[in-house]
């Protein structure tokens, strides 16, 4: 039930997924009442987890990185703990594991040089026999091109000519060993976009912010964030189970208690339903996701990284033993292993076998716990894409969410920061400063 003095919040933001509950900490911490409304019975949106019998079964794929900037300065998320990968990924190919793509450490990430240096030092194999794939060479070339990468300022890279991702990187003139051994299966990963039609220059975003920091997961499940921040809203910010049906700048209509008057709204739906309320709005197609999740009777790894798949010899774009990242994810002695597929849900034989491969054990006394498909899980961002899509649309008007920036929680975040900041200023308000750096955030050690 909406109390009266909630009913006259002056700014109503529509959505308590992770850009409508940051926009709503931007504003309440410029002492503007806010009202989040949010349709379903719980927060988080894209970003929630199940709990079954002791396991935080995640909805979404979950990576994130220790460089995404907003994850650092969004008020409300200080006590965020990101649970870290092992350094680089593993790459399965060709029967066997490799590890690819460890970052440049921060103090050798001015170094191209000294990722030069190791790549003119790297041992070559004999003349006419090809190096196994992962060997001193290709750790050498990855090296120099992550700290070039890391060392590159966003903006830069934004400026680059825009193609394919795909296409982008066969002309860049990459070795096929470099290019299909790490490259197109992070990216992969990374976009959710296995077919690599994403905007190159985003693409590059996804790939430096992975050589700028380190691939994680929020401890406790994907809600974490959400939760985080809306315990910093004030008491009663927001309401659940209240489904909008109509916007416009100055009031919206819910299904449940009729017209709410306000000084502004925030639309902070996804994509569809933004058009929905807003006809005209850019409606993008959307990358399908499938997260599975088993139990194992043991760890089929004990190492915490994230296993590719270089060859696509089955459904599984990528897995981990989630539970050795972030042991809270499962109860006391128990496995979990969480995979991401990219399309519909497979066949549970086809899946057995892929990960069977994968980690090269068997899996068919593996516990199918949860089978989580979202076809409108990632907004596609097909060239031209623009990354900082207009967020004021009229003084009173405003949109938010990914789909308004990058299809990841940092775009989400960051158009989140831009839509408040727009508001503020219509309302005759100062922005706050950005902070450079988080107090808060931090990055726990992995298990
Ligand atoms: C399977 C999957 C894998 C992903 N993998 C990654 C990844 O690896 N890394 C990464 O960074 N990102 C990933 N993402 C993307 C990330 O989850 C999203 O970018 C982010 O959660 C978007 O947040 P949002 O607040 O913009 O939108 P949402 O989370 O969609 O929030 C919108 C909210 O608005 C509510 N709403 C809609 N209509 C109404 C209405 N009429 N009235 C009231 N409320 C309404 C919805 O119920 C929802 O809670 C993935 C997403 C999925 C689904």
């Amino acid at each position: 039930m909406l109390e009266p003095a909630h009913a006259e919040a002056e700014v109503v933001v529509v959505g308590a997924g992770v850009a409508g509950l940051a926009v709503a900490g931007h504003l309440t911490g410029m002492g503007v009442r806010v009202l989040v409304l949010e349709a379903a019975g719980g927060i988080g949106g894209r970003m929630s987890t199940e709990k079954v019998d002791g396991f935080r079964l995640d909805r979404i794929g979950r990576l994130l990185s220790t460089s995404y900037p907003e994850l650092r300065r969004t008020p409300g998320l200080d006590g965020l703990v990101l649970r870290p990968f092992s350094p680089g990924v593993l790459v399965h190919s060709e029967g066997r594991r490799y590890r690819a793509g460890e970052p440049a450490a921060p103090r050798r990430a001015r170094g191209a040089f000294s990722a030069a240096r190791a790549l003119a030092t790297a041992p070559r194999s004999p003349r006419g026999t090809r190096p196994p794939l992962g060997g001193p060479l290709d750790h050498a070339r990855l090296g120099a091109a992550l700290a070039r990468l890391a060392a590159t300022g966003p903006a830069r890279l934004l400026a680059r000519p825009e193609l394919p991702a795909g296409r982008a990187l066969s002309v860049r003139g990459l070795p096929a060993r470099t290019l299909h051994g790490f490259v197109r299966p992070l990216l992969s990963a990374l976009l959710c976009d296995p077919e690599l039609t994403t905007s190159s220059r985003c693409a590059d975003l996804a790939l430096h912010a992975y050589a700028a920091g380190r691939l994680a997961v929020p401890e406790g499940g994907a809600d974490t964030p959400p939760e985080l921040l809306a315990a910093a809203l004030p008491p009663g910010t927001v309401h659940t189970g209240v489904r909008v049906t109509a916007v416009s700048a100055n009031s919206v209509t819910t299904a449940e208690h009729g017209r709410l008057p306000c000084r502004a709204v925030v639309l902070a739906t996804g994509a569809t339903a933004a058009a929905e309320l807003l006809p005209g709005l850019h409606v993008p197609p959307f990358h399908p996701v499938t997260v599975v999740h088993h139990a194992a009777p043991e760890p089929p790894l004990t190492e915490p990284a994230l296993l590719l798949d270089a060859d696509r010899l089955g459904p599984v774009a990528h897995t981990t033993v989630i539970s050795q990242v972030d042991p809270s994810r499962a109860p006391a002695g128990r496995t979990l292993v969480s995979s991401t597929v990219l399309g519909a849900p497979p066949s549970d034989r086809e899946l057995r076998v892929h990960l069977a491969a994968l980690y090269g054990t068997g899996t068919s006394g593996w516990e199918t716990l949860a089978v989580h498909h979202d076809p409108h899980a990632v907004p596609a961002m097909p060239a031209p894409h623009d990354p900082c899509r207009p967020v004021r649309l009229l003084d009173g008007l405003y949109v938010c969410g990914d789909h308004r920036a990058t299809s990841t929680v940092q775009g989400a975040l960051h158009s989140a920061r831009r839509a408040a900041r727009a508001a503020l200023t219509d309302l005759g308000l100062p922005s706050p400063a950005t902070p450079p750096r988080a107090r808060g955030m931090t990055v726990g050690e992995a298990a």
